[in-house]
């Protein structure tokens, strides 16, 4: 998720020190996800020509995104935003460019010293978010900590079943004034009027209710003190739950936007672990359980009037970009790095052709169909030249 948000292309292995040294000649192929050591000369000249052949780095065609306004053939505009966890290179540009920022995970403030940031410290960061992106909005989701979002060696509680313990916004409330020290920092860094707040987790109404309870604490003590804030701040929820989904229509009734995290929405309603390398085959966002918690969600978001999003991977994801669009998804929230090619495939797509396929892709039975209409109407966009 780190270097993701700092458009750095990673490949993660294990135990690769035994076998380099200090002169050894090494290609890292993020593409592929792999790492040769001591390459053949015949390599080495073939990664050059890939090199060439892949053009430009990913800051370059970041900076480039201008020439390639995200608009359907029809004249629709996609939203587009960007998830980052730590301020980086790209922050200057994508800022130039007024993406909304759709997530910022704010855990790796945490995550970075170890140990919580004091208000202070959190204020100061917050502020400086805000002022970065003056000109559009910031979603800053509040501490998803837990599970695969721990520090190592911290002192947090380990768990037999991490994934479905004690995470996201249920620490948070029991750590009540964690909870409100963040969002105290927050308040105060909002006085440019661009931030939102987003509380991950989100499982049922009562949650919801009391991290708002919490956060109207703040507020009143914020107002006594005479510290200035954004009275109006904007609240929601990720939907990442399958039960935050199934209650949907209440949730959309009570909060200011939804955003769908489908990295968990997945492994939650598919029982598969997404950290787990053995699930890889059966964790996919593209089974037709996911699209219908989706779906449930966006009907629910449409019925109250409230903005929708994905801030999951497959927001980025260009086989489901089309269905996403036939949805009318208010907003697609990714990673830096993908914004560049989707950019470039939304405006061969009709919307009127994408709800269509929308409408035939949730009616799919088994995964498989999913993908294979979806991967028949990529090949068609694919032939068309604009
Ligand atoms: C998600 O679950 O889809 C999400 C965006 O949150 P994270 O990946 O940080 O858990
Ligand atoms: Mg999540």
């Amino acid at each position: 998720l780190i270097t993701r948000g700092l458009m750095l292309p990673a490949v993660v292995i294990n135990n690769i020190h035994n076998e380099i040294s200090d002169n050894s000649r090494i290609i890292v192929d993020g593409i592929n996800g792999e790492i040769i050591v001591n390459p053949t000369d015949d390599d080495w000249n073939e990664y050059q020509k890939l090199k060439k052949k892949h053009g430009p780095t990913q800051i370059t065609r970041i900076k480039r995104l201008s020439e390639i306004p995200p608009k359907t053939s029809d004249g629709k505009i996609v939203k587009v935003g960007v998830n980052l966890a730590l301020p980086g290179p790209v922050d200057d540009i994508l800022s130039e460019h007024n993406f909304p920022v759709g997530l910022y995970r704010t855990e790796f403030l945490y995550l970075s010293r170890y140990s919580f940031p004091d208000e202070e410290t959190q204020f100061e960061f917050y502020r400086n978010v805000a002022k970065k992106y003056a000109n559009t909005t910031v979603i800053l989701r509040t501490y998803d900590l837990g599970y695969d979002k721990i520090a190592p060696n911290s002192t947090w509680a380990a768990e037999d079943n991490p994934a479905l313990g004690w995470r996201g916004i249920r620490a948070m409330l029991d750590m009540s004034h964690i909870f409100k020290s963040q969002i105290r920092a927050i308040l105060r860094a909002s006085t440019e009027k661009n931030l939102k707040i987003m509380l991950p987790m989100i499982s049922d109404v009562s949650e919801y209710d009391k991290a708002k309870k919490y956060i109207q604490q703040v507020k009143f003590q914020l107002l006594r003190e005479k510290i200035p804030f954004d009275e109006n701040i904007q609240i929601g929820i990720m939907v990442e739950v399958p039960s935050a989904a199934l209650s949907a229509n209440h949730l959309a009734r009570k909060v200011d936007f939804v955003s769908i995290g489908t990295n968990d929405l997945t492994q939650y309603t598919l029982a598969a672990d997404r950290m787990n390398q053995k699930m890889a085959g059966l964790y996919s966002a593209f089974h037709p359980s996911v699209l219908k918690l989706i779906q449930l969600t966006v009907n629910a978001c449409k019925k109250y009037n409230k903005p929708v999003s994905i801030c999951g991977e497959i927001a980025g994801d260009l086989l489901a970009l089309p269905l996403f669009i036939g949805m009318n998804i208010d907003c697609l929230s990714m990673s830096p790095a993908k914004i560049f090619d989707l950019c470039r495939m939304v405006k061969k797509i009709d919307s009127g052709m994408a709800k269509h396929l929308a409408e035939s892709v949730l009616s799919s039975e088994t995964q498989k169909e999913v993908l294979s209409k979806l991967q028949n109407y990529k090949i068609e966009l694919e032939k068309k030249k604009h």
